[in-house]
């Protein structure tokens, strides 16, 4: 048995290591299998998926991977797989199957192509832990159909609880199984520890205000997607960085609160807290409050959500509060971020409306990504798929794929 470290297996030819029993890092530990979490990770490739697997690759005595998936990055889903070795693999884009298969170093035991796939991992009754960290609608059903089989669920996919809040709560067990990944919602979840939600007065819910937050609304009409791009306290997907630019992220993670903790929406209140230290704030009936502080560092929530309910040390830079440090809030401007208020008004109404403003968003988001519209096209391109689409009640998950195909055909017709 030969034992190379990842760095040194990125200079081995592949056809040596086929030939030869090598051992990597991850595979070094003597394991006692029973007592490893097995995890399966949806969005492996993405930011938060990437994050969560530097993590376990820190933690083997405590975590054993179990899947991963991608939807077109198949090198990078390679790499992992061959570093992590989990028994199933998953392409949610089929076209480069071939590639992807040659680039292993193993034989994984099932290996699927498809959207259709995520659905089978997302429910493997194998896994003590889902983590959703797909990006989108694209993870509504994930998580829907982990919950439904009795899976756990780490979620990340903030669009799940946006779009089916009501489905995916209406689920035995949801508030047993579902954790947050979010870091304002984690840190929600470690201040309501112990705690009586009928105590609760209200939730702070912090900002950070994005790159835009000193801009003027004349400057704003010239925002290019290099500047929406560029987040000055987190590094996230695409999708993400330009929800925290317009300030939807706000509004989503306001909806995510609200069925997470079944809280009245009128009882989340954003607050714009530059400095990203303080990631929310709960207030309680006799007036204390508490709030949950960290360096803004998703490996923070993400391993809290791994370990939950206990605690794992993590290597991250911690806060010096001998240094002088500011933490400032300001209200949020909802006339220059509009978003916030179109979601909140969204989750109001019910129904299909909140699916309708995120498939619209999602479609905002990449149009601008790819040039098609303005930065400031955004708010107005939601607002009018919004005011198109007739009230209905949200059935099924049925209903949601159909809501969500038709807006986004819509949302592709306007500013054209
Ligand atoms: P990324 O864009 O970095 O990663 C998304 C992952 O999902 C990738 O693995 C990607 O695969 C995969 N994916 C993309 N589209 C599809 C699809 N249609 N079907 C199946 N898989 C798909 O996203 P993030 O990691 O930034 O975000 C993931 C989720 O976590 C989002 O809901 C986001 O709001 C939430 N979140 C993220 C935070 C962050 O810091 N990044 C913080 C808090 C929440 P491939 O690489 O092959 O494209
Ligand atoms: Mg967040």
């Amino acid at each position: 048995m030969l034992y190379f470290t990842n760095q040194q297996l990125k200079s081995i030819r592949p056809d040596l290591i086929r030939n030869f029993s090598i051992l990597t890092p991850n595979m070094m530990h003597t394991k006692d299998s029973s007592q490893l979490k097995r995890i399966a990770i949806l969005g492996a490739t993405g930011s938060i998926g990437t994050q969560a697997l530097e993590i376990i690759s820190d933690n083997p005595e405590s975590y054993e991977v179990l899947g991963l998936t991608a939807h077109s990055n198949w090198k990078k889903l390679a790499t992992q797989a061959n570093e992590f070795r989990p028994k199933r693999l998953i392409l949610s884009d089929k076209s480069n199957s071939q590639s992807f298969e040659d680039a292993l170093l193993y034989k994984p035991e099932q290996i699927d192509y498809g959207p259709e796939s995520l659905r089978q991992m997302a429910a493997d009754p194998n896994a003590d832990l889902i983590l959703n960290a797909l990006v989108g609608f694209a993870g509504f059903s994930s998580t829907y159909d982990a919950l439904k089989a009795g899976n756990s669920v780490a979620l990340a996919n903030k669009e799940s609880l946006v779009v089916g809040g009501e489905i995916l709560t209406a689920i035995p067990g949801f508030h047993d199984r579902l954790i947050p990944v979010d870091s304002e919602h984690s840190a929600m979840w470690q201040c309501l520890v112990g705690e009586d939600m009928n105590t609760v007065e209200k939730i702070i819910i912090t900002a950070s205000g994005g790159p835009f937050r000193q801009y003027s609304r004349e400057k704003m009409k010239s925002i290019t997607v290099k500047d929406a791009l560029n987040h000055p306290n987190w590094e996230m997907g695409n999708k993400i960085t330009i929800d925290s630019s317009t300030m939807m992220n706000k509004g989503l993670e306001i909806i995510e609160a609200h069925w997470l903790f079944g809280i009245n929406i009128e009882l989340i209140e954003p607050v714009i807290h530059p400095q990203s230290i303080i990631h929310s704030i709960v207030e309680f009936k006799d007036g204390s409050s508490k709030a949950q502080l960290g360096p803004p560092d998703m490996k923070v929530p993400i391993l809290y959500s791994l370990s939950y309910p206990d605690r794992l040390p993590l290597n991250v830079p911690r806060l010096d509060y001998k240094k002088r440090m500011s933490l400032t809030f300001e209200p949020v401007d909802f006339i220059k971020f509009p978003c916030v208020e179109i979601a909140i008004e969204a989750v109001k109404e019910g129904g299909i409306k909140p699916a309708v403003m995120n498939a619209a968003n999602e479609v905002a988001v990449e149009r601008f990504l790819n040039e098609e519209i303005r930065y400031i096209d955004i708010p107005v391109l939601i607002e009018k798929a919004l005011s198109k689409f007739n009230q209905r009640t949200i059935t099924s998950p049925q209903t949601l794929f159909e809501v969500d195909a038709e807006t986004r055909k819509f949302a592709n017709t306007l500013f054209k």
